[in-house]
């Protein structure tokens, strides 16, 4: 078919955009000098034109529609490739063409703005550029409306597909009427940081035993290197080019550990996908919650078990040495699962994390709904986080501004987040079904683990939708209780 030759060759270079894309952001953020940047972004806009022309090309178009016309004869992966890319090719064409570039001058120029405000306290300064950018949004919704999405739907839909506000409002249920009781009585009282937790551990010892956690996690480093970034992120393009970054504080080894946890199972999700998929659109993770529960399961129900730390926390006290020589393995199993009440939804521990995406969800669903104004949210925010944590935020850069998101017009994002946590609880349930997790984590890698995850999750890429992913790896739809039993069981022992 004609059609399909220009849509590989259209999409050979897409690939290599992306690829570009990958490399200069992968150097803006872990080499680059602050200076450099200037010079970057000339070339970017460039770039950034080129690509826009490829994926608006007339010819792109009508070669996406006849395909999709023709997809019961594709290839299966193929299929949902087009799928995917004739509703995004279609989305893009429902929203007023001034409207999309002024809302980009318009976040643009929130950003800065957004920043002033959190440094200095000040939602009013703010206020004006969110009122706007929420208008947007709403209208969004009205534009991209369809039969199965409606409304705030519209918004939760292009972050996790098919994931409504149905389904959310029934998983934040469970949270509100389960969790947040056990919450509360559990940091009713918080046990202070031992004073060994904050001694000064030379970055060079942290980033030693944080390659030593990646040969643990069995990441083939061939295949992908560790840097270090202001916040630790994944990259990477395809299943060969897999990177990582972590940052490390000299008084908090414990952050950077748990980091590089989390984002090699990040990595370890890219690096399993079935190597067919590279160079296709339907190569790296299904969704943002597919892609958060790979880290959340390596990082809260491996990286935080007694079971893995009977085995690693000797290497640990050996490259530290003598720092931890007085410290108990099941004291510090204890200290890396400690919960408290806290402001900060970046610095929630795994127990109180999710009740953090629950208020921010409740206020999108609001604020999109129109039954919540964007002055009025100060106020809401700190009532709904004292009824959810008992403790009030004492200023707003505490509160309702501490997460950049709103500035940039993401909402339904951060519901993912939470997603993933739970998805991750649902793979552990389905995984002991299979075999003793812990007793697995005893041979001193986490090989199993990832052969499971592989076999059940990774292979698939991108190629089909999250929730028929999960439903194949777990036999079953979503299901938030095995996500509020998992905390409630875990808990409970502390
Ligand atoms: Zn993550």
């Amino acid at each position: 078919m004609k059609e399909l030759e220009f849509y590989l060759e259209q999409r050979k270079k897409l690939s290599a955009f992306n690829y570009i894309d990958f490399l200069t952001g992968w150097d803006a953020q872990t080499d680059a000098a602050a200076g450099s940047i200037a010079a970057d972004s000339a070339y970017q806009s460039v770039l950034a034109e080129m690509e826009y022309k490829l994926t608006t090309d007339p010819e792109f178009e009508r070669c996406v529609e006849a395909l999709y016309a023709n997809r019961e004869t594709l290839d299966e992966a193929l299929r949902h490739e087009i799928e995917v890319t004739h509703k995004s090719v279609a989305d893009t064409k429902k929203i007023p063409m001034n409207e999309y570039s002024a809302f980009g001058e318009l976040t643009a120029k929130a950003y800065p703005v957004y920043v002033e405000a959190k440094l200095t306290g000040n939602f009013r300064l703010f206020e004006p550029y969110l009122e706007r950018i929420v208008r947007y949004c709403r209208k969004l919704t009205v534009w991209l409306e369809s039969d199965s999405a409606k409304g705030y739907d519209v918004l939760l839909d292009m972050y996790e597909p098919h994931f409504t506000q149905a389904k959310y409002d029934a998983f934040f249920d469970v949270l509100r009427n389960r969790l947040v009781p056990f919450v509360k009585q559990k940091t009713a009282r918080v046990a202070p940081v031992p004073q060994w937790a904050k001694q000064k551990i030379e970055k060079e010892k942290q980033r030693e035993f944080c390659e030593y956690i990646r040969d643990v996690m069995c990441f083939d480093k061939n295949f992908g290197i560790m840097k270090e970034s202001e916040h630790p992120f994944t990259s990477g393009i395809g299943t060969d080019d897999v990177r990582i970054t972590t940052h490390y504080y000299e008084n908090d080894f414990v952050s950077s550990v748990f980091s590089v946890i989390h984002e090699t199972g990040h990595a370890t999700y890219e690096r399993q996908v079935d190597p067919k998929l590279n160079g296709t659109l339907c190569g790296g993770g299904a969704s943002l919650g597919m892609h958060e529960s790979q880290s959340r399961f390596y990082e809260n129900i491996i990286g935080r078990s007694e079971a893995f730390w009977r085995v690693h926390y000797p290497k640990l006290q050996s490259v530290f040495a003598p720092k931890l020589d007085g410290v108990s393995v099941e004291e510090f199993v204890g200290y890396v699962n400690r919960t408290e009440a806290s402001f900060v939804r970046t610095e929630a521990d795994e127990l109180t994390y999710p009740l953090h995406i629950m208020l921010r969800y409740e206020i999108e669903q609001k604020l999109i709904s129109g039954e919540l104004e964007t002055a009025d949210l100060p106020e809401y925010w700190n009532k709904k986080f004292t009824e959810y944590f008992g403790i009030t935020p004492p200023n707003d850069s505490l509160g309702v501004l501490q997460d950049v998101h709103w500035a940039y017009g993401d909402f339904g994002y951060f519901p993912t987040y939470a997603l993933g946590s739970a998805i991750a609880a649902q793979l552990y349930h389905a995984m002991s079904k299979d075999f003793n997790v812990e007793q697995s984590l005893a041979s001193g890698t986490t090989a199993r683990v990832n052969a499971w995850l592989k076999e059940r999750v990774h292979k698939y890429g991108a190629s089909k939708y999250p929730d028929e992913i999960l439903r194949l790896a777990t036999g079953e739809d979503f299901n938030p209780d095995y996500y509020v039993n998992y905390l409630i069981a875990k808990y409970s022992r502390n």
